[in-house]
């Protein structure tokens, strides 16, 4: 039997009421409480299809690619149906790589966020025995792993896979072609008859077809259909960025193009939020939509996105259903939508009443699958854009500033009174009309007009480094500092000495305000400075990058080399300096 999932209107005039919601598929209280948490709207097609006869005990052979939401597809009704009294895995899902199994542990941690007590263990080569093995004596549930692992595993003795219930083989298709097809054959015989399977693939060669016949029994055959398609009047790119690159790409992309008014589509309800706020503070009149807002709200943020006092909504794919408004010229897909109708839904919120209309995906690398499903359902291929560079951004701002020059020029009543006052000013100033000119810019302006590529490119490679830093130490690694930690706002903080202190005549402010900027930091993230007789102590985040701390050791304050480093507090102190001191001793540092 094969099943399509469901095909949503193309031309988003759908009644969100008439939806699917997660609780219509079988799902019940923890799972549909860990799906609120992590704010998914509504299940995806995928999803859609595969969740009921998941429920209903039956095997399932699905096509689907990553991004499409096929980790949720077999991890909720698995946690739905766990049984956590039971100590040995009952469940085994089978990866090709470990950065795939880890991930799908991670969806799976997240989803069993409310279940209480469920352990799930990622099992791949690399990693020692040791871990693995004590964990699973401690007793494991669900098991994430590569072939090649979980087979040295049952080879040893170590696996105990007789209780298993659930096998999922996901991305089976990459798994053959690595070289796993034995190590497959070995599992699946070797596992309890009665067990239920779960087979995806991106594509369904004969090698495939052939394991799922052996191994699955009447699988309820489910594939994506997207039979669907694009308006021509709206040209399609996408542009290859990291997760954590997307804001800053945004922000470039809404200044460049210079589209009347924007939507951007997220995946979560919480994301809608994050963004737009970041928008707001990056001075864009931004705001969300997403199914949590009330009805009344959203109408009054459509009226303002009509009315022209809104420029950007953030929106999720239900909250943006039908959303008819001729000034949207473009549609951001900050992440790719779940599936190829909810693409052809957004890109269709732009190009209305007959306009021309551009959309712009972001795709990040593992999502390049997901765009050939896209332009081959779309039947209209996506051409690729490049990041705008500075001098993009700084192009369009200098024609957007002679542009506001010459409109002003041309409100003839208005400027005459100026026209007298700046006159009056260059006669009693003795300064060139030019440099007036300059100054009242600067004062209209605020600050700078162009970006400094020197001073984007040092940002943007701390905030790289800073967020590699995060990562490693989400993965257990520790910042190699050495030196003393406390906490900021929840952050880990370490403490630096310098070597400018009371002698060198500095304030707290310079201190500030040196580390901000040549480290490349915000404000908030230097924390209190107490300054003492030949030296001073500032607390730093504990995770600043290599890289930064190198620049900082090179910072002058004063004329004086900084020479930072973790304050180790073994060092006699200087006279007359007393270390943290009387309270009031040490300075505030935010501001
Ligand atoms: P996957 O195909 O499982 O790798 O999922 C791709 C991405 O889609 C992940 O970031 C998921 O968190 C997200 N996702 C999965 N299901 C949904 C859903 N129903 N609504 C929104 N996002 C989802």
């Amino acid at each position: 039997m094969t099943s399509e999932a469901p095909d949503s209107a193309a031309d988003g005039s759908a009644d969100a009421s008439a939806t699917t919601t997660f609780a219509d598929l079988g799902l019940r209280g923890p799972v549909l409480a860990a799906i609120a948490d992590v704010g998914y709207e509504t299940p995806s097609a995928i999803q859609a299809a595969t969740i009921p006869p998941l429920l209903a005990g039956r095997d399932v052979l699905g096509t689907a690619q990553t991004g499409t939401g096929k980790t949720a597809a077999f991890a909720l009704p698995i946690l739905e149906r766990l049984d956590r009294e039971r100590g040995r895995p009952q469940a085994l899902v089978l990866a090709p790589t470990r950065e795939l199994a880890l991930q799908v542990c991670e969806a799976f941690e997240r989803y069993a966020a409310h279940s209480g007590g469920v352990h799930v263990l990622p099992i791949y080569g690399g990693q020692g025995y040791g871990v693995q093995l004590s964990a699973l004596r401690r007793g494991v549930h669900v098991v994430v792993g590569t072939p090649g692992r979980i087979v040295d595993h049952l080879g040893k003795g170590t696996l105990d896979l007789s209780g298993l219930r659930f096998l999922v083989l996901d991305e089976a298709d990459e798994m053959l072609s690595m070289g796993f097809a034995e190590d497959l054959e070995t599992i699946l015989g070797s596992t309890p008859q009665d067990k239920q399977v779960a087979l995806f693939s991106a594509t369904m060669p004969a090698p495939i077809r052939r394991l799922s016949q052996t191994y699955l029994r009447d699988p309820e055959h489910i594939a994506v259909a997207g039979r669907t398609q694009t308006a021509t009047n709206v040209t399609q790119r996408y542009l290859v960025v990291s997760y954590a690159q997307k804001l800053d790409a945004l922000t470039r992309i809404l200044e460049v193009e210079d589209a009347e008014a924007t939507i951007v589509f997220t995946r979560t309800k919480n994301e809608t939020e994050v963004v737009a706020e970041k928008l707001r503070a990056r001075g864009h009149a931004a705001a969300a939509i997403n199914g949590d807002i009330q009805q009344v709200q959203r109408e009054k943020t459509v009226k303002q996105l009509r009315s022209g006092d809104l420029d950007v909504l953030v929106a999720t794919d239900v909250a943006a259903r039908g959303l008819d408004v001729d000034r949207i010229g473009l549609v951001v897909n900050y992440d790719l939508p779940i599936d190829t109708e909810s693409y052809v839904h957004r890109v269709g919120r732009t190009g209305r009443a007959g306009r021309a209309g551009r959309a712009i995906s972001f795709v990040t690398p593992r999502e390049r699958r997901l765009l050939t499903a896209i332009e081959k359902a779309t039947r209209q291929p996506l051409t690729p854009m490049h990041l705008p560079s500075v001098e993009d951004v700084n192009a369009t701002r200098l024609t957007r500033f002679d542009d506001s020059i010459t409109e002003a020029l041309g409100r003839a009543g208005e400027i005459d009174q100026f026209r007298d006052i700046v006159a009056h000013y260059v006669a009693h100033h003795d300064v060139p009309e030019v440099d007036v000119a300059a100054a009242l810019a600067l004062a209209a302006h605020g600050g700078p007009l162009l970006l400094d590529a020197e001073a984007e490119q040092v940002r943007e490679q701390f905030e790289a480094d800073r967020r590699a830093a995060t990562e490693g130490r989400q993965r257990g690694g520790k910042a190699a500092h050495g030196g003393r930690d406390r906490r900021l706002g929840g952050a880990a903080m370490t403490t630096y000495r310098i070597a400018v202190g009371r002698r060198h005549k500095v304030e707290p402010r310079q201190i500030m305000g040196a580390i901000a900027n040549e480290g490349g930091l915000g404000r908030g993230d230097v924390g209190a400075i107490s300054i003492h007789s030949g030296f001073s102590l500032v607390d730093l985040p504990s995770d600043l990058p290599a890289g930064v701390l190198r620049r900082l050791g090179r910072t002058r304050i004063s004329g004086q080399l900084i020479d930072l480093r973790p304050d180790t507090g073994r060092r006699a102190p200087a006279r007359g300096a007393s270390r943290g001191g009387a309270p009031g001793a040490r300075k505030g540092g935010q501001n």
